[in-house]
């Protein structure tokens, strides 16, 4: 049976630290938030970002807007952007069609993208400069950490290559010497390379899609996937729990495995961000 990752008592873990060290700044790190449109989930994880500011002690504002266009958009993300006590800006995907959704991202300040979606921050991370890094992958490196699960050398497979979750989790992995092979819709024969994973991370929003013959024995199994099951209604993954944990080492449960790690990570972001906008950051550029 497989030991749980609890990404939830992990993300508890992280919020402390995050809160202690906080309260050392000279002043509150401050986040803004900007929501267009009324899509529900987006809504939930708006309010979930507003509890973990408080909870951590940010300044956290959220600019909630029924409709707009790009150019007020830009016009707000450039009034954040100039504004000295905003160290991190996020703007909740998806954003309503007419609006472009590149154009918004890259309009944010890289020191304060918080979300690690601006390309010059994913160049960063490519070449391996210190860098504020994509939220849900490096969760799930703080998960390998904290269970002292050493990636160096290990076959790690991940399903799924979105530039959010899937590429740059591979990126991070093979910066921990690991031998790294990504698969996605076209590659051929899945179960072929899911077989052959150390460690198996995955992203790919399609509900059951690994069952236990794809899985190694005593294989790593992360599940990034956040499905909302269609007869229950509740949050389910790509991997078929009850019978991948019977083979697995480790295991990631959903919900209550990546999810949390991934809000966990946006506030050291914005913490990490701070420290850089009040001189505080030592690292070298
Ligand atoms: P995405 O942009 O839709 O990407 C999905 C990826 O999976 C694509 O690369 C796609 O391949 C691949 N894929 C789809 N069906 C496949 C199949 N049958 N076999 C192999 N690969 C397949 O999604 P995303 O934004 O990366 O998110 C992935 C999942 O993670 C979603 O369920 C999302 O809700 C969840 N998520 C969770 C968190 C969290 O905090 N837990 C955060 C972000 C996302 P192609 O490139 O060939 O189309």
């Amino acid at each position: 049976m497989a030991i749980l990752i609890d990404g939830k008592q992990l993300a508890i873990d992280v919020r402390t630290r995050i809160k202690e060290a906080t309260a050392k700044l000279p002043r509150r790190p401050g986040l803004a938030v900007i929501l267009v449109g009324e899509d529900p989930a987006s809504q939930v994880y708006v309010r979930n970002k507003e509890k973990d500011c408080i909870h951590c002690g940010f300044a956290g504002q959220t600019f909630r807007m029924e409709d707009c266009s790009e150019e007020e958009l830009l016009a707000l993300i450039e009034r954040l952007n100039k504004n000295e006590n905003i160290d991190g800006i996020l703007v909740q995907l998806p954003l309503p069609a007419h609006i472009n959704e590149r154009r918004i991202l890259e309009a944010i300040d890289p020191d304060k993208d918080v979300d690690a979606f601006h390309p010059a921050n994913v160049g960063r991370m490519v070449v391996g400069k210190p860098v504020l890094l994509p939220c849900t992958p490096a969760g799930v490196m703080e998960m390998f950490h904290a269970y002292g699960i050493d990636l160096a050398g290990k076959h790690c497979v991940v399903v799924g290559r979105s530039n959010i979750v899937g590429k740059p989790m591979g990126l991070l992995m093979l910066r921990e010497d690991a031998t790294v092979t990504f698969c996605h819709s076209k590659t051929p024969d899945l179960a072929a390379c899911t077989r052959e994973a150390d460690v198996l991370v995955v992203a790919a929003g399609r509900q059951g899609l690994i069952s236990a013959d794809m899985v190694k024995e005593g294989a790593v199994v992360i599940d990034v996937a956040m499905n909302r099951d269609p007869e229950t209604g509740k949050f389910t993954g790509d991997v078929l729990f009850d019978e991948v944990e019977k083979k697995a080492s480790y295991i990631t449960p959903v919900p209550g495995g990546v999810g949390p790690m991934t809000r966990a990570i946006l506030m050291q972001n914005v913490y990490a961000a701070a420290r850089h906008h009040m001189g505080l950051d030592t690292e070298e550029e």
